[in-house]
């Protein structure tokens, strides 16, 4: 009798996974690439809905990705530990799931097989954020103060 082997995602933390096994992880939903403004007062982090210039929001794909961190400073690259504190990831996020003692969604490709089943359920930014490339750089400011009182639908 042969025992099924259990995925990667149910026997590994995230600290121990390979980069392979990291990065098929992500579901590509887009939502840590949008913006993210923080209140003055309360230090809370809310993210708005305008993306990374870099972003593609159809595809919900960085442009820049192999190079993302030289292209663009301000962009965080996950890590187990980074995903351990921000707190802005979203709940359908499966590195916050995994972190948390979750399971993947069932929607998740991993376990559905579609990678296109993040957009069908809406769960991905597809048809909802405004792409940064749209707005300069000199009206991001304004922009941000704009949208900060906007509820964002996660999904
Ligand atoms: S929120 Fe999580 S799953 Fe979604 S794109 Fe970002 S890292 Fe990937
Ligand atoms: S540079 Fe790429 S990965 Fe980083 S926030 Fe922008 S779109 Fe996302």
């Amino acid at each position: 009798m042969t025992s099924k082997k259990e995925p990667f995602w149910k026997t590994k933390s995230l600290d121990q996974m390979t980069a392979e096994e990291w990065e098929t992880l992500c579901d590509h939903c887009g939502l840590c690439c949008l913006q993210k403004v923080e209140d003055a007062d309360t230090g809370e982090i809310k993210v708005v809905g305008l993306s990374c210039e870099y972003l593609d929001v159809e595809a919900c794909r960085c442009l820049v990705y192999e190079d993302r961190k030289r292209v663009n400073p301000d962009c965080i690259l996950l890590t187990a530990d980074t995903v351990r504190h921000k707190k802005w990831l979203p709940e359908t996020c499966a590195y916050r799931r995994l972190l948390e003692g979750k399971q993947l969604e069932r929607w998740h490709h991993l376990v559905c097989g579609d990678l296109d089943s993040v957009h069908h359920e809406g769960i991905s930014i597809r048809h909802k954020a405004i792409s940064g490339v749209y707005i300069h750089p000199k009206d991001l400011e304004a922009s941000l103060k704009e949208l900060k009182d906007d509820d964002f639908e996660w999904s």
